[in-house]
């Protein structure tokens, strides 16, 4: 069965010439040919190519553009090249933190990956993925936390800061005045170890402020033009009380631009309560002491005996919370010195009228028509008051008459000493009422206006003399 399609050709069991196999093969080129056209060869030759070509590229691009996602927990963090390159970077963070902190670092995620591609430029810096990884990976590491009344206030990376910070914030309250039998905190006060977020963990110095403030800083205001405590107070809703109490350096009267008040009542997180015994000498008041003289008018009085203040030594046991004293109980007192009572002597006797005031009245009535001092070149000693004759006289103030007649200008003239170093004159009196040695009390009439002596017309001549000397008269009346 000759099959014109079949490819492979059988040798005919005949012998065959040279020639008769050439034809053959012309023979089967000819129909093969007919079913298949050289250009259709080509074409198909070449879409193999071109296909082998695209797959070669694809393959080659695949493989160069091999990449790994990165994540940090199940975040992604970035696209490296090679996984290495991420854990170099994680390891290298530990590194660090291990050597600045000289702690062991506890990770709260582990870094992982997944396939995928990318190009040289959509991979990750070595310092993207750094930054990114330190800002989403939290360090536990083991420190020690300050528990106050069980409550976890702060964190140390060793227990001697937290110990020497607590004992910083005692001292200066051991330094008392007297002998201090005792210092302990009125919290409770514990320190644990812990594995604690490293962002939580406080230098000695932040723990010291915020212990003494609670609060790690104090916010502040500067005072503008025109500013009190009061309209700060306003400003930030708070009690001008509160602000006075922040501010003790401060004069609240007297605040100056420029001046930084104080926001926040520092308030210390611990209260170091102190036992001490002290020492100290109290002054005792003197009682004052009152004795009667019956010889004595009831206006007088004379310290007979000086009093002085006592002195007692106390010995007293005081509480003190952070310095305040909150509790005194007095364990023995002393007498050092007794106080002396004051002896005071006071009159019982009624005052006669006779006796001066002190004050002078007007001694009449009438209108100022010659002033004290000089006129016409001469000195006029006192004051005149004119009235018509016959107007009454009266007493400036009590005392005793020691001159009642004539005398030379003044005419009919009146002199009362009123004991107390003053006398007064009464010149030119048409009439006189008393006589020398009498005793008259203020407001009494004593004599009446007059011309005598050298006058022009009726009027009172009034002079006041204290210890001699003239002194002008409207000082004391009006
Ligand atoms: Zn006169």
């Amino acid at each position: 069965m000759d099959d014109p399609n079949h490819m492979g050709f059988r040798e005919s069991t005949l012998p065959l010439k040279n020639d008769g196999v050439l034809k053959k093969v012309k023979d089967f080129k000819k129909r093969f040919s007919r079913k298949y056209s050289f250009k259709k060869i080509l074409m198909g030759l070449m879409l193999v190519v071109i296909v082998g070509l695209l797959f070669t590229t694809y393959k080659i691009n695949e493989v160069r553009t091999r990449a790994f996602l990165v994540y940090f927990g199940d975040q992604e963090i970035g696209i490296v090249r090679e996984q290495q390159e991420a854990l170099n970077i994680l390891d290298e963070i530990k590194r660090d933190l291990t050597n600045t902190y000289d702690i062991d670092v506890v990770l709260n995620d582990d870094i992982s990956f997944k396939d995928t591609h990318a190009k040289d430029d959509s991979l990750s810096s070595v310092n993207e993925i750094k930054e990114s990884i330190k800002s989403k990976m939290t360090f536990l590491v083991t420190g020690y936390v300050l528990l106050i009344d069980n409550e976890e206030i702060a964190a140390t990376k060793t227990k001697k800061d937290m110990e020497e910070i607590i004992e910083k914030i005692k001292k200066p309250y051991l330094e008392g005045e007297g002998n201090i039998k005792e210092a302990k905190f009125v919290e409770n006060v514990k320190i644990e170890k812990k594995n604690i977020p490293l962002n939580k963990i406080m230098n000695k110095d932040e723990l010291y402020k915020y212990l003494q403030t609670g609060a790690e800083e104090i916010k502040t205001h500067i005072v503008e033009v025109g500013e009190s405590l009061w309209t700060i107070a306003k400003i930030y809703d708070m009690n001008v009380e509160d602000l006075i109490e922040a501010n003790p350096d401060k004069n609240p009267e007297k605040l100056q631009i420029g001046d930084e008040v104080k926001l926040l009542v520092p308030k210390s997180m611990l209260t170091v309560a102190t036992v001490e015994e002290v020492k100290y000498k109290e002054k005792v008041d003197y009682e004052v002491k009152v004795e009667y003289d019956k010889k004595m008018y009831k206006t007088e009085k004379k310290v007979k005996v000086e009093g002085s203040e006592g002195e007692n030594e106390i010995l007293a046991k005081v509480t003190k919370h952070n310095g305040v004293v909150v509790d005194k109980e007095i364990l023995n007192e002393n007498i050092i010195k007794e106080p002396i009572d004051e002896l005071v002597v006071k009159g019982t006797k009624e005052v006669p009228r006779t006796i001066a005031t002190g004050a002078f009245l007007m001694p009449t009535r009438g209108s100022v028509s010659s002033r004290y001092g000089m006129r016409n070149g001469r000195m006029h000693k006192g004051l005149d008051i004119a009235a018509s004759t016959g107007t009454s006289i009266k007493a400036a103030d009590g005392g005793k008459v020691v001159f009642a007649g004539r005398k030379g200008a003044y005419g009919n003239l009146v002199e009362i000493d009123h004991g107390n170093g003053y006398k007064t004159r009464y010149g030119h009196c048409s009439a006189i009422n008393v006589k020398r040695g009498d005793k008259v009390y203020k407001g009494q009439v004593i004599a009446k206006v007059g011309n005598t002596g050298r006058s022009t017309g009726p009027h009172l001549h009034f002079e006041v003399i204290k210890n001699g000397g003239n002194q002008n008269p409207a000082s004391y009346v009006r």
